[in-house]
């Protein structure tokens, strides 16, 4: 533990210098390329208005051409942060393993639904649903296998839904949802099924060779005045989910 906390304490040690040699070199920069020439200017520009003789003309141009660098050296350091925030966010809503949304992703990209169906008394419906005995896919195949499984529901899923209209993402460890707006609970209905027969249908390689086969089950629920919130409509899906287990996997249960 000492040598953790010696490692730890020399990291932040590093840190905090870094972080006052940027705000050094910050100063520097503001200093001499936008503080000192601005004044310049300005002191340039009272005696021009009273009619006195500007001297250092030269320089003055000089640091006009500065001003004008520092203007653009800002610009593509904006630009770049900006590039490198949206990655960020992106690798945030982003599920590692299969490249779908994540669930932080769903949720915002659900409660933003459920408001707006709330408001225009749209349709909203949640579809959930879990990987069959998975658990027996880590057993035979071990974790890659598992690993390989998830990816190739998640191929599956991106081509069979048109991500941008009908949000898809992993919830949790082989736990999926979709969300359905402006459909109606017969095709959503529908749309869950055509989604368990087409995985039902998939054959996924093993890393032995082997070809397996899977299948989800599935709950659906459309929201309703009483659900409170999005974690009410995701919550009675979820039981719905449970049900089709239940009730023998690899089937569709709504929610009551
Ligand atoms: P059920 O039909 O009732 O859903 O049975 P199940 O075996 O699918 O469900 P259970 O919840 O018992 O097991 C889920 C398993 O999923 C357990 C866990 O090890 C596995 N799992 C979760 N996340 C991952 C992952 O990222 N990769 C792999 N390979 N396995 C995972
Ligand atoms: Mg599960
Ligand atoms: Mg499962």
């Amino acid at each position: 533990a000492p040598a953790v906390l010696a490692l730890n304490g020399s990291l932040l040690v590093g840190v905090a210098a870094l972080a006052g040699a940027i705000s050094l070199a910050l100063f520097g920069f503001v200093y001499f390329m936008l503080t000192r020439p601005v004044v310049r200017l300005a002191k340039a520009l009272v005696k021009a208005r009273d009619g006195k003789p500007i001297s250092g003309k030269q320089e003055v141009i000089r640091e006009l051409q500065m001003l004008h660098d520092a203007a653009t050296a800002l610009g593509s350091a904006h630009r770049e942060l900006e590039t490198t925030r949206a990655q960020l966010e992106q690798l945030a809503h982003t599920d590692v393993l299969t490249g779908l949304a994540n669930r932080r992703m769903f949720e915002q990209q659900g409660e933003r639904a459920f408001l707006h169906a709330r408001r225009y008394g749209e349709a909203l419906t949640v579809i959930a649903f879990d990987i069959d005995h998975f658990k027996r896919v880590n057993d035979a195949f071990g974790h890659e296998g598992g690993d390989a499984v998830l990816r190739a529901l998640s191929t599956y899923l991106r081509e069979a839904v048109r991500a941008a209209e009908h949000p898809v993402a992993r919830v949790g460890g082989e736990e999926f949802a979709l969300l359905l707006t402006h459909v109606s609970l017969e095709d959503a209905i529908l749309t869950a099924e055509r989604l368990r027969k087409g995985i039902e249908t998939l054959a996924v390689a093993m890393p032995n060779g082997a070809s397996l086969h899977l299948t989800v089950s599935m709950g659906v629920a459309q929201c309703r005045d009483a659900d409170s919130n999005l974690s009410a409509l995701m919550r009675r899906a979820d039981m719905a989910l449970y049900r089709a287990k239940e009730n023998g996997r690899n089937r569709i249960e709504q929610a009551g």
